[in-house]
């Protein structure tokens, strides 16, 4: 057969029509027939498992107080929020699996708003809930989402991101996670006079409302503009977990405001020694706070599990360098031992990271910065070297991080 007679065995394309064909004994596939042959496969593999989402027995094995010690492992502090998830998500996979028996009670849907910091872990405890149940999940950033028609992403092209975070699998992506960051950016402008690049903000509020709430919406599988004349996928958002996050910069201002009302003109609902956590406006947070913000109360009604992060202290930043089942260090470690190299780390050197990351102010996500600067030039160096060990003392931390020049830049970003 001459090069340009080539065809796929099984749909017949010509070798031009195709991206790739692979020749075999007596035959050629062509990546389309491979793709269809994949999807079959996984859903022959799945249907002898029985793998159909989350099941039954999954959920009994998962109550809250397990939910939560899934967390543990991998989130340091949080408490609270860890405790409210961990009952979120209880409830929610219980509702997906409640009997559609006649007695006209419907759960809610119990979607979740985190409110804190950038860098206290809210997306990690999306993930690590989308780990822990096997479900896609799909973190979006709300800051790129605007009207229908504007420059920019409609709210459907969230749903996108979750079916191709399930491969396509609509069943999966179904009952999957989706995670909203920065929702706080498309609060309303009038009431919040500090958020300066409100796109709409509104009109994307009022657009995620339906998707919050559970209904049917067609999805480009592909995403909007680029592919005009791919089919729509209709994807039931009913029960989809929706996990919205956001820092709210200048919400104490309003939390403290209230809280001041209501210790001198109303009726004083916590004690003074409660109110004067100055340092931790946001455990006094109320859905009103978030609506005086800039949310519209529909939105607020649709996320009704409201749950807010801690700022990390030392204390915690220093565990989150070691104790997570993935804890940074823990991953140099290993990285080490792969070559042989025994890693090692003073107490000195790890309080030094802790102190650089909190004087950064870049909460949790500057330590790994700051470890990549202190370990690169050893991880260097030291593999197909004589040496068998590499103990990290302040001296060699402080030296290295002094080379590298990434407190020049860290300084800028401050
Ligand atoms: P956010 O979404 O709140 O901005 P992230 O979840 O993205 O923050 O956190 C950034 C990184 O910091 C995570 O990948 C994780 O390594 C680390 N981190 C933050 N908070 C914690 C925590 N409480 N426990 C363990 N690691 C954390």
């Amino acid at each position: 057969m001459s090069k340009e007679q080539l065809e796929c065995s099984f749909c017949g394309r010509n070798k031009a029509d195709t991206n790739l064909l692979i020749a075999g004994l007596d035959a050629h596939i062509c990546d389309r027939c491979i793709q269809q042959a994949h999807g079959i496969v996984l859903e022959d593999v799945k249907t002898e498992s029985g793998d159909t989402g989350v099941t039954q027995a999954e959920l009994q094995l998962r109550k809250p107080q397990a939910i939560k010690s899934f967390l543990d492992e991998y989130i340091i502090g949080q408490e609270h929020t860890k405790k409210v998830m961990s009952v979120a998500v209880y409830n929610h996979y219980k509702r997906l699996l409640q009997p559609h028996d006649d007695d006209d009670i419907e759960i809610q849907k119990s979607n979740v708003m985190m409110v804190g910091q950038t860098g206290t872990g809210k997306t990690l405890i999306a993930k690590t809930i989308a780990k822990m149940l096997n479900v896609p999940l799909a973190i979006v950033d709300a800051t790129v989402l605007t009207e229908a028609g504007y420059v920019g992403e409609d709210v459907e092209s969230i749903l996108t991101r979750l079916l191709q975070a399930a491969d396509y699998n609509l069943e999966k992506a179904q009952t999957g996670i989706v995670f909203i960051d920065e929702i706080d950016k498309i609060a309303r402008k009038s009431d919040n006079p500090s958020i300066t690049r409100d796109v709409s903000g509104e009109g994307v509020q009022q657009g995620l409302l339906k998707l919050l709430e559970g209904t049917v919406v067609n999805v480009p599988p592909k995403g909007g503009r680029k592919h005009p004349d791919q089919k729509f996928i209709e994807v039931n958002t009913e029960n989809i977990l929706f996990i919205a996050g956001g820092a709210f910069d200048g919400i104490e201002k309003v939390i403290r405001k209230r809280l001041n009302m209501q210790a001198v003109g109303f009726s004083a609902s916590m004690s003074n020694d409660e109110v004067a956590d100055q340092n931790n406006l946001l455990k006094y947070i109320i859905p009103k706070d978030v609506k005086d913000f800039g949310m519209i109360p529909e939105i607020i009604g649709r996320l009704p599990v409201l749950t807010h992060m801690n700022p990390l202290d030392a204390g915690t930043l220093r565990a989150i360098l070691t104790e997570p089942k993935n804890a940074i260090i823990k991953q140099y470690r290993k990285l080490f031992s792969m070559d042989d190299i025994e890693f090692t780390i003073t107490d000195g050197a790890l309080q030094f990271i802790v102190e650089k990351a909190i004087e950064y102010k870049l909460g949790a996500r500057g330590l790994r910065s700051l470890c990549e600067a202190i370990f690169t030039d050893a991880m260097f160096e030291l593999p197909g070297s004589d040496e068998r060990e590499f103990k990290v003392t302040k001296t060699y931390a402080e030296s290295k991080l002094n080379k590298s020049g990434i407190q020049k830049q860290l300084k800028a970003v401050v």
